[in-house]
């Protein structure tokens, strides 16, 4: 493992185990938008842990919402209610026009919830024989890390030796409605998507794409969930990326952002009479919906509910677009895609891998990360300023040069 780890660029054998390959440098403190290493070097953070410091790093009001709750009451376990607990709840559905909520912490659970709840209405609301349900996934989806969810991964890294695999998931191509619809049978109880493929590479599905998953569901009773894990709260320049295409799912699954990059936060939201199915004893988490995470959710929907953030991320975003467009233009990147501030950049394979290039990158103080081969994603935080946003890209440029 030690010459496997030193050949990754992960460093000296010890006793940390390497399930990511990260960039060779090792960060101390965090404000904004920029971070620092031990030596005080600043970097500009255009990764933004994934979409979850969409606010920055120590958002004033977010660290202040914490602080206090650590002062207060910070677990209850949902075997007795506490005051912060509605309040979310009533906050989350109102912001994202949904019916009922129940929190999780990290996005796999989240998703895990879903399929659940979805199996269990088929079986008791649609009819579908025991042990029978289905579930319609996209090829190139990245849903979390479980052994259910990576059962119904295309990604050979996520899944390969990680067998015996959880049965009952059907995988058609993402952005073709007509190969969706036609995998619909009387087993099938939701359709589970992205409606931007994050970890794929920001891929965005053609125009119309969701709304025709709609209404095949719709024609034939079956769940549409959208996880908007990466893609949800403010990333696509609207509160969620479902909104773009005037598409309302039956269940909504949110993550990373609701933490405020301070703790795993996550949730299903959704349709009442859905979530419904579940009852007291059918599913539950210690951690799940705990004071704190209250705390610091409550403070992240109300960031949100201002309209700001989203704001930003479309006129930001379409600044991004533009000077990404020039990259691609003069042959420095071979394609972009994006929403919001959100952009997948594939370089030409010929000019090296995403990785190298992502390092180039940390060398002008700039962090990035590759999805895989020679794609990577920019996330920054929704708070960028105007004026580092494009310091960044000149660093982008420079790096491709
Ligand atoms: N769903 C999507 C769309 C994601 O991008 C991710 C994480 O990258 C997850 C689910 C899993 O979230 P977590 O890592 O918090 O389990």
């Amino acid at each position: 493992a030690g010459a496997a780890g030193a050949a990754a660029g992960v460093g000296a054998p010890g006793p940390l185990a390497h399930n990511y390959h990260p960039l060779p440098i090792t960060l101390t403190s965090g404000e904004g938008a920029w971070v620092r290493d031990a030596d005080g070097t600043a970097y500009l953070d255009l990764l933004a842990g994934y979409s979850a410091l969409n606010f920055g790093h120590r958002h004033p009001g977010l660290t202040a919402a914490a602080h206090a709750q650590l002062d207060r009451l910070t677990l209850t376990s949902r075997a007795f209610d506490h005051d912060l607990l509605g309040t979310f709840a009533a906050k989350l559905t109102a912001l994202t026009g949904t019916e009922m909520m129940l929190p999780m912490n990290t996005g796999a659970e989240a998703v895990e919830t879903a399929i659940k709840t979805a199996r269990k209405w088929g079986y008791e609301v649609k009819g579908v024989p025991a042990d029978r349900a289905t579930i319609i996934v996209a090829d190139g989806n990245f849903h979390g890390r479980t052994t259910t969810i990576i059962s119904f991964s295309t990604d050979d890294d996520a899944r390969r030796g990680f067998g015996p695999y959880t049965p009952g998931f059907v995988v058609v191509p993402f952005g073709d409605a007509a190969a969706l619809a036609a995998a619909i049978d009387e087993t099938t109880v939701a359709v589970l998507l992205e409606p931007i493929q994050g970890e794929s590479g920001v891929v965005v599905p053609p125009a119309g794409y969701l709304a025709a998953v709609r209404a095949a569901c719709d024609a034939a009773g079956v769940l549409l969930i959208a996880d908007e894990i990466q893609s949800g709260l403010g990333r696509t320049g609207t509160t969620l990326a479902c909104e773009l295409s005037g598409v309302r799912p039956d269940l909504i699954l949110l993550g990373k952002a609701l933490g405020g990059g301070i703790l795993p936060v996550s949730a299903v939201v959704g349709r009442a009479d859905v979530l419904g199915v579940l009852t007291p004893g059918t599913h539950g988490s210690t951690f799940g919906g705990n004071p704190l995470a209250c705390a610091v959710g409550i403070a992240v929907v109300d960031l949100l509910a201002t309209g700001e953030y989203q704001a930003r991320a479309r006129e930001l975003g379409a600044h991004l677009g533009a000077r990404l467009d020039a990259l691609v233009a003069d042959g420095s990147l071979a394609a972009r895609r994006g929403v919001g501030l959100w952009a997948g950049l594939d370089l030409d394979p010929a000019r090296g891998t995403g990785r190298e290039l992502c390092e180039r990158l940390l060398a002008r103080r700039v962090l990035a990360k590759d999805t895989h081969g020679s794609t990577i994603r920019l996330a920054p935080p929704l708070m960028i300023g105007a004026d580092d946003l494009d310091w960044a890209l000149d660093q982008l440029t420079a790096a491709l040069g």
